[in-house]
């Protein structure tokens, strides 16, 4: 029982444990926490592992990968994982850089798993949003950028692989402007792509930036050449044309883009952007550096009884994933907190919203990649891992002082549909156990059928590996073999006048009726032509949402 890491302490008295608004804002001020999303492949492993290398915290680029790998040699049900050559789980990246404290929530890149991701952006302050040059914007940033403007996040740009054949970079600048509607302000221009990329001109400080290959395959920082833009030995430097093309552009910049607007930013309506080259280390220090100033501190939440600053003199904070078995040999389940106000403490008490319970939680975790060190103290924008899952579900509320309690987070618009069979009567109860675990830990959601009366869940998900995942553990953990049969629907919509305006309309053609985990009427189309459909015959019907909140 040494590796339980909160006990339960049911009934005991709470600690006061509050702690001054000023103490706190010192704390808060030095603290930037984000979010990476981009599509599979844009280099997001690589970014990471750069803004490690030039944040201080490796000292060679490679031991984010090589924990990677380590995991995947002890770890099980992972072995999943290693299959399918992906990154199903997410973690939290601390580390301490020109005077800040940065949290990196890592978020899993593959498409088949984005509920994960989604969930992770609630817990974030800022978003990066990683493009690839060469193939511009791609369909699964699309699908994080709505989660990003749906919560106003503000959003920095960067362009990467500037070291291969790129896209116009007005052309990138267009693309985001056009299909996304987020304003951009270039930070940084690029001289050159592709084999001719040989650095960028930072425009802050109208510096150039020249960058060096370095030998070691970019594994340790590149050496940068700055001279300030106008010093004449540039032009003997940088190639003819691609100076003049610079040139052009610069003036080019200088007369469109307004000038940077910081609440702009804040709001999430204008991007920042910076071209680099991940792999190359090139772009990288000045991207972290000038990205750490624009980002905007941890924020207010709202609460059921208003805002709550992280000033706010007691430690509230909301669970965001519960991830599971990270480490086989305790079969052990993490619960992921993001701290919104006051200090979190080793050892305080804390109470759960949901249901009233005091825990004292005896051994968070900080986390570092893979490795675990004890955390003391936590403040706003901080993330902690806590070892009893079981007392928690995704969207929990914990605090102490007065009882407050933050909106859950809501379950996505699932696209995919399943029946999941238990084939093997003898084993009723462990598939129970099973279905009602992992949908706690929101390893998927769950559906019951209402107008056929079939009592099998309907597994719904944002991806198809979600289902894999949870046939998986169904056998590995509860030993049951389970079958799904896929269902041809592929849009869920919350009726949100309840079962009420459901019944005023009568009987609906060209969609089932099923209900969520809390009864909830939703009903299951094949497409988004048929949602329109009802709703241009039913209006009655009133409000359909792709998604709710928990009741
Ligand atoms: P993720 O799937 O987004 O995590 O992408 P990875 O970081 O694993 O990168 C995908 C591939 O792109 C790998 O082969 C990287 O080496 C490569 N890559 C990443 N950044 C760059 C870059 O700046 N230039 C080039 N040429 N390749 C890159």
């Amino acid at each position: 029982e040494e590796s339980r890491a909160v006990d339960a302490d049911v009934g005991s008295s709470l600690g006061d444990g509050a702690i001054s608004a000023a103490a706190l804002a010192k704390e808060v001020a030095k603290r930037r926490n984000f979010a990476i999303i981009s599509h599979p492949d844009a280099g997001k492993t690589t970014l990471t592992e750069k803004l490690l290398l030039y944040g201080g915290a490796i000292h060679e680029a490679g031991a984010v990968k090589a924990r990677r790998d380590a995991r995947h040699a002890t770890s099980d049900w992972m072995e999943l994982e290693k299959q399918r050559g992906i990154s199903i789980t997410s973690t939290a990246l601390v580390f301490e850089s020109k005077g800040y404290q940065i949290t990196l929530l890592d978020t899993p890149g593959h498409q088949d798993f984005g509920e994960d991701t989604y969930r992770t952006l609630a817990a974030a302050d800022n978003a990066v949003m990683l493009v690839d040059a060469g193939k511009g914007l791609e369909p699964q940033t699309r699908k994080l950028f709505e989660v990003c403007r749906m919560r106003k996040l503000p959003i920095f740009t960067f362009i990467n692989k500037m070291d291969r054949p790129a896209l116009e970079p007005l052309e990138l600048l267009d693309q985001i402007e056009r299909e996304f509607g987020l304003s951009t302000y270039p930070v940084n221009w690029p001289i050159g792509s592709g084999d001719r990329f040989v650095g960028v001109y930072y425009r802050p400080r109208q510096q150039v930036h020249l960058f060096e290959k370095g030998k070691k395959h970019g594994s340790q920082e590149a050496s940068v050449r700055v001279l300030p833009w106008g010093d004449p030995s540039l032009e003997d430097i940088i190639d003819r044309d691609l100076f003049q093309q610079l040139q052009e552009e610069i003036e080019l910049l200088e007369e469109l883009t307004p000038p940077l607007d910081m609440s702009k930013i804040y709001s999430g309506d204008l991007s920042p952007v910076y071209f680099g080259s991940a792999m190359n280390n090139f772009g990288v220090e000045l991207f972290l550096e000038s990205f750490l100033g624009y980002a905007v501190q941890p924020g207010s939440h709202k609460s059921d009884v208003g805002e709550v600053e992280p000033e706010y003199p007691h430690f509230t904070g909301f669970v965001f994933k519960l991830q599971a078995n990270m480490d086989p040999k305790h079969r052990d389940k993490v619960a992921f907190v993001r701290v919104c106000s006051g200090q979190f403490t080793k050892g305080m008490k804390v109470q759960v919203a949901r249901n009233g319970k005091t825990l004292t939680l005896t051994r968070p975790q900080k986390m570092f990649a893979q490795d675990r060190t004890t955390m003391e103290t936590g403040y706003a924008g901080d993330v902690i891992g806590l070892n009893n899952p079981n007392a928690f579900c995704i969207g929990d509320t914990v605090y102490c002082g007065p009882r407050r309690t933050y909106p859950g987070i809501p379950s996505f618009s699932p696209e995919l549909f399943s029946y999941m069979r238990n084939p093997n009567p003898s084993k009723y109860k462990q598939f129970l156990k099973g279905i009602t675990e992992l949908l706690g830990e929101g390893a998927v959601q769950v559906l019951y059928s209402v107008d056929t009366g079939r009592t099998d869940p309907i597994l719904a998900a944002v991806g198809q590996l979600q289902f894999e995942v949870v046939q998986y553990r169904m056998q590995s953990e509860y030993g049951v073999e389970t079958q799904l049969e896929p269902l041809s629907f592929s849009v869920a919509r919350w009726v949100t006048g309840g079962w009420p305006a459901l019944e005023k309309v009568g009987r609906i053609y060209n969609c089932a009726t099923v209900k969520d985990q809390w009864g909830r009427p939703v009903l299951l189309f094949r497409n988004e032509w048929n949602v329109a459909q009802l709703l241009s015959e039913h209006a009655s019907i009133g409000e359909l949402a792709p998604y709710a909140l928990p009741p």
